[in-house]
C-alpha cells in the first residue's frame, strides 16, 4: 500500500521534510501536476506525513474517502477548476494556484479519483525529476 495526497492538498509543503524516504515530490508543470505526490513504489507508509499536513490532505490508500465532507473555506486543487488560490506555505513561501475552488460546508466531494494521479505522476509524468524544476512553490 502507500498514502495518497488528494486535491485538497494546496502545496503547503509541510509534509514533504519529514518524509523519512524523501518520496513526496512537488508537481511541474503546476497547472498539470498541481499537488505534492507521493511514489507508490517508494512510501513505506510509515504515517509521518499525515499530522504534518494543516490541510488534512493525506490519507493511507485504503482510506481515502469517496464522501468527504467539507467543513467550508478549504479548497480543492485539480487540473481543470479554474478558481484562484493564495497562500503562504511552511517555509513562509508564496503559494499561488490557478486551479482551484473552495468548498462549502456540507459539500459532499469524492476524493477516490485523486489516488490515480498519484500513480501516473510516477509512471507517466514527470516523476522525481519534477525536483530539478522546484521553484519552491
Ligand atoms: S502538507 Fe498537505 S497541503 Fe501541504 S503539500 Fe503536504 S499534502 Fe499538500
Ligand atoms: S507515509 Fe511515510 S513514507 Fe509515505 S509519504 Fe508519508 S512520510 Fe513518506
Amino acid at each position: 500500500m502507500t498514502h495518497i495526497i488528494t486535491s485538497l492538498c494546496v502545496r503547503d509543503r509541510g509534509c514533504i521534510d519529514v518524509c523519512p524516504v524523501e518520496c513526496m515530490v512537488p508537481g511541474q508543470p503546476i497547472n498539470e501536476w498541481p499537488w505534492i505526490y507521493i511514489d507508490p513504489d517508494t512510501c513505506i507508509d510509515c504515517g509521518a506525513c499525515v499530522p504534518e499536513c494543516p490541510y488534512a490532505a493525506i490519507f493511507p490508500e485504503d482510506e481515502v474517502p469517496s464522501a468527504y465532507t467539507a467543513k467550508g473555506g478549504e479548497s480543492i486543487s485539480k487540473v481543470g477548476l479554474t478558481g484562484h488560490f493564495e497562500g503562504t506555505n511552511h517555509h513562509g513561501g508564496p503559494i499561488v494556484l490557478d486551479t482551484a475552488r473552495q468548498l462549502e460546508a456540507g459539500e459532499v466531494v469524492d476524493l477516490t479519483p485523486d489516488i490515480q494521479p498519484n500513480y501516473d505522476f510516477f509512471k507517466s509524468g514527470p516523476g522525481y525529476s519534477a525536483k530539478d524544476v522546484d521553484n519552491g512553490m
